[in-house]
């Protein structure tokens, strides 16, 4: 067990069309035992920051820490981490047993001591009976479960994930989260994990630390994350389905504060009225989750769906997709912007009606229309 410590870390690669930077100056400290989870879309240097702390790729600014040494000049096997690949890199021509010994032979350890270790990985993820057979003989999820098991058996201070779960079906990889959450706290080691799913990260992570173009946008907990982007890019990759925005400037009328699009005047609420008090006239970007945004009729078939809430004014019924426990209701504005709510499981809304939509103020996000998109409230 120990703690994981990337500081200012970069990593430049030559193309043709002039360098690329994977990873730059990302800072990042995963404390002993936490769950840590990189996420954000293709490209990021997600790959690339668990490679530069396996040892895997040379720095090219910055340092590393692992419990507490700088391992900048440490070679990969020094390093006392495992890493477990997206395609699990198995030996095809050896058992699962002599597969997840591997490591522990190399090093030198005895019959004895590598029987006991395997075998009790094997009992942790529940793979006793494959032993003897060869990957060939193994499904996707057994496969997965070996490729963990391999990186078990060393016992290592911390455990280096890329994509683990993405080559396999979306039931499986769900009960893969739950058997890598529950090992997480049976083994109490770190864990840095990489994947580009935001519904793995927020299910698996401690924090989250959500990445875009090699550096890490926001790095918290995965609700505060999602109740409290720190920009519109986070807002808009964390959350399925995701955030709706609209387009606007911020005004005051008669000392409340108003947010002013093309097609929809909204009322703040007072708790933001310094923020816009001091930005009047900015461009911004209004933030709103599908769940709190509403339409009338589409709370389980009653007619109050948009009572209590905010107002938007009148907007059309353009799609309804019932998925059993709720209902996505796509929306059109006078404008022909596009929202998404989410009502009940049973609606009494149809295409191509209209109705009047409501927003529940108290969770709108307000993200400045400039620079990186930073939240303003
Ligand atoms: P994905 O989710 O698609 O795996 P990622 O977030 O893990 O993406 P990285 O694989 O770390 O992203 O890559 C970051 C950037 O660095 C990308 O633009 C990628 O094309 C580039 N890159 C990565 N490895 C190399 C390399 N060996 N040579 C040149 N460019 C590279």
């Amino acid at each position: 067990m120990a703690s994981v410590k990337l500081q200012q870390v970069t990593k430049r690669y030559s193309a043709k069309r002039g360098d690329v930077w994977a990873v730059r100056d990302l800072s990042i400290d995963v404390a002993d035992r936490e769950f840590m989870v990189l996420v954000g879309p293709s490209g990021c240097g997600k790959t690339t920051a668990l490679r530069l702390t396996a040892g895997l790729e040379s720095l090219d600014g910055g340092s590393i820490e692992i419990g507490g040494s700088v391992v900048d000049e440490v070679a990969p096997k020094d390093r006392d981490i495992a890493m477990v690949f997206q395609d699990y890199a198995l030996y095809p021509h050896m058992t699962v047993f002599k597969n997840m010994a591997f490591g522990l032979k190399m090093r030198g350890a005895g019959r004895a001591e590598i029987r006991r270790s395997v075998d009790e990985a094997a009992r942790l993820l529940n793979i006793e009976g494959l032993l003897e057979r060869k990957p060939s003989a193994l499904s996707g999820g057994e496969c997965q479960r070996v490729a963990l098991g391999r990186a078990i058996v060393r016992r290592p201070r911390v455990f280096l994930f890329d994509e683990p779960l993405s080559n396999l079906d979306a039931q499986l990889r769900t009960q893969m989260r739950t058997e890598i959450k529950e090992l997480h706290r049976k083994l109490e080691t770190t864990i840095v994990y990489v994947t580009h799913d935001q519904e793995e990260a927020m299910t698996l992570g401690d924090r989250i630390a959500v990445m875009q173009d090699g550096a890490i946008r926001q790095c918290d907990t995965p609700l505060e994350v999602y109740q409290r982007p720190s920009s519109r890019f986070v807002a808009g990759f964390i959350g399925s389905p995701t955030m709706n925005f609209l387009e606007g400037r911020l005004a005051m009328e008669r000392e409340s504060p108003l947010f002013v699009g093309e097609a929809i005047r909204v009322a703040l609420p007072n708790s933001l009225r310094t923020t816009v008090a001091e930005a009047v006239g900015s461009a911004v970007s209004l933030g709103v989750r599908p769940e709190h945004l509403s339409v009338e009729g589409a709370r389980d078939g009653t007619t109050d769906g948009s009572a209590g809430l905010t107002g938007m004014g009148e907007m059309t019924v353009h799609a309804v997709e019932p998925l059993g426990n709720a209902t996505n209701l796509h929306l059109l504005t006078s404008r022909g912007d596009r929202l998404l709510a989410r009502g009940g499981s049973v609606v009494s809304v149809s295409v191509g009606q209209t109705v009047s939509a409501g927003l529940d103020a108290g969770h709108v996000h307000l993200f400045s229309s400039d620079g990186q998109g930073e939240r303003l409230s």
